[in-house]
């Protein structure tokens, strides 16, 4: 080993590792999956740079994750022959958290979500994990294809910094020992290790493997040790190629882990082969939980590629369209070429076809589960609901059946809470009634005290109070459900169809004649600012109101258009 070097950890690194260890102590023996995970991951990176370049692999192709325990040392070492790490990936990896907003979303959490497993764990606790009952960590890694004297030999002690060592590794890939805390020393024990390791990494498809433990006692009652001989421990097969009937829920929530690097469990899933003209599997989850960073326009996303069961790439985004990004999952094809490259996603007729059943697949999934679990829908849609909105305008194409999925505050209910469907309100319509109604404010405070709506109490007519920032956006390419149009109550000339008795509309046209003088007057002292002053029996209570033109643009959408300097 070569003179060490201290280096420390980035500040968002500290501050995790701190709440980390507070936080997940109740769930402390997640850091096994979580380096098991990691192992796995780095050996399917390999496999998948191999198919390019086989000298990778040299002579040592049996790709596999090992665990192994030292009792008497209290020591826990998991080892793969993945990729491995060079001394920037070391310090890129294990010294700081890429994703940004990181360093806000830590310092914006207050007493009490600093102990919530669930907000901490959204950062994908990873490998920072360890710490939670190591008290020192080394990592002994080198990358594959690169000299034996390139290996690195990282070491901390979860404090505020680690040490870097250029070291000799023969062996490719990644050896991680784990120093227990005296009180966490019933990890090194073969029995526990095992099961944990069937408990949370049963669904890898890399072997993990540990050595048997099988000692036999001779005639004089010795025990003699044998020649060491692994076995693998997990089923080490990809779970999606298995048959639905004989997953387990906890099987897929652990398959969601893995992939998403979400603490937290998915809500529901969806899983599927597909066979015919195209023949692929996919398996798609929806989060129960929205990550910090989901309106951080950088954040990765997208699906999983695999090909023939070898993992191919992260974040494929042609899977999906922009307004689905909160799903996450696999889709392993028969079809696409092993070499399948980002460029060629982006221009093929498989792909294209892929897209369109797999959203098909997100909507029904979404659908199934606003009809068969309401309550677990509405948390989908407390968290997501906003970014489903985006649905209307870049996927018109499924304009219905989004248009099923989203969920309002409307008059009916006077809650600011977004759950009734547009199905709920066409059940409650008034005879005659043939339009949907809605108003859209800044705040729900405002729509729903919206002057506008006099009339519509009067005549006991439900109205949807629109507040969010993209809700005119969206009413702009809504038009239509179920054969009934959208009509902004606060735009142009208000048309209630059957519902407004002749007398009404009478009275309306009879005032209007009378008060002609006033109305003109009023017109010309406000004449650069209206374009037309006119009576109305929309209101009930309040003098006067402003509407907008039928094809102006609303209140919300200019002051959109003026914040982005238009
Ligand atoms: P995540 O897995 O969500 O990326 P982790 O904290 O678990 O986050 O790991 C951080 C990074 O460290 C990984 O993305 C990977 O690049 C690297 N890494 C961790 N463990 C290994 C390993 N065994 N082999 C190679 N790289 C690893
Ligand atoms: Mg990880």
């Amino acid at each position: 080993e070569t003179q060490q070097e201290t280096l420390s950890f980035q500040t968002e690194v500290k501050q995790l590792l701190h709440l980390m260890i507070h936080s997940l102590y109740s769930n402390k023996e997640i850091f096994l999956r979580e380096l098991i995970s990691n192992a796995s991951d780095a050996c399917d990176k390999l496999r998948f740079q191999a198919l390019k370049d086989d000298s990778l692999l040299s002579d040592d192709g049996d790709l596999a994750v090992t665990v192994e325990f030292d009792k008497d040392a209290g020591t826990v070492t998991i080892n793969d022959n993945g990729i491995g790490m060079n001394r920037d990936d070391v310090i890129a990896n294990l010294g700081t958290i890429a994703k940004s907003g990181t360093a806000e979303f830590l310092q914006n959490l207050t007493g009490d979500e600093r102990k919530d497993s669930q907000l901490i764990g959204q950062f994908g606790v990873g490998f920072y994990s360890s710490f939670i009952v190591a008290q020192g960590v080394d990592v002994y890694t080198r990358k594959a294809g690169e000299p034996v004297e390139n290996g690195v030999h990282w070491h901390s002690g979860g404090e505020g910094e680690f040490t870097l060592a250029d070291i000799e590794k023969p062996e490719r890939g990644t050896r991680i020992v784990l120093h227990l805390k005296p009180e966490e020393t019933e990890f090194a024990d073969g029995w526990r290790l095992r099961n944990l390791i069937r408990k949370y990494s049963d669904h890898i498809s890399m072997p993990v493997r540990m050595l048997k433990e099988n000692f036999e006692a001779d005639e004089d009652g010795n025990t003699e040790e044998k020649a060491p001989e692994w076995e693998t421990v997990n089923s080490a097969t990809a779970l999606w190629t298995r048959p639905k009937s004989e997953i387990s829920d906890e099987e897929y929530q652990e398959l969601y882990h893995h992939i998403s690097h979400d603490f937290g469990d998915a809500l529901t899933w969806s899983h599927n082969k597909v066979e015919g003209k195209l023949d692929y599997t996919s398996l798609l989850y929806i989060p129960k939980k929205a990550p910090f960073d989901m309106w951080n326009r950088e954040r990765v996303r997208g699906l999983k590629l695999y090909v023939q069961r070898v993992f191919i790439m992260d974040d494929v985004e042609q899977f999906l369209p922009m307004y689905l990004r909160f799903t996450k999952g696999i889709v392993d094809s028969n079809d696409l070429p092993l070499n399948v490259s980002r460029e060629i996603l982006q221009s093929n007729d498989a792909i294209d076809s892929m897209r369109s059943a797999l959203t098909k697949r997100v909507l029904d999934m979404l659908a199934k589960l606003a009809k068969k679990d309401p309550e677990g829908y509405q948390q989908f849609w407390d968290e997501f609901g906003q970014v489903l909105k985006e649905g209307p305008a870049e996927d018109p194409s499924n304009n219905e059946k989004i248009a099923k999925l989203l969920r309002f505050a409307t008059t009916h209910t006077g809650e600011a809470n977004q759950n009734q469907s547009l199905d709920d309100y066409i059940g409650r319509m008034k005879e005659g009634q043939d339009k949907i109604y809605y108003v859209a404010a800044d705040s729900h405070q405002t729509a729903k005290n919206s002057p506008h709506l006099e009339v519509f109490r009067k005549k006991g007519i439900e109205v949807l109070l629109m507040s969010d920032r993209i809700d005119e956006w969206l009413m702009g390419y809504l038009r239509e459900f179920d054969g009934k149009q959208f009509v902004d109550i606060a735009r142009g000339d208000l048309d209630l169809g059957e519902i407004e008795s002749e007398e009404d509309k009478e009275a309306e046209k009879k005032a209007n004649d009378e008060h002609k003088p006033l109305l003109e007057r009023l017109k010309t002292l406000l004449e650069s600012e209206v374009e037309e002053v006119r009576m109305t029996n929309r209101l009930v209570d309040s003098p006067a109101c402003i509407v907008v033109g039928q094809n102006d643009m609303g209140a919300q959408m200019r002051r959109i258009m003026e914040a982005a300097g238009q």
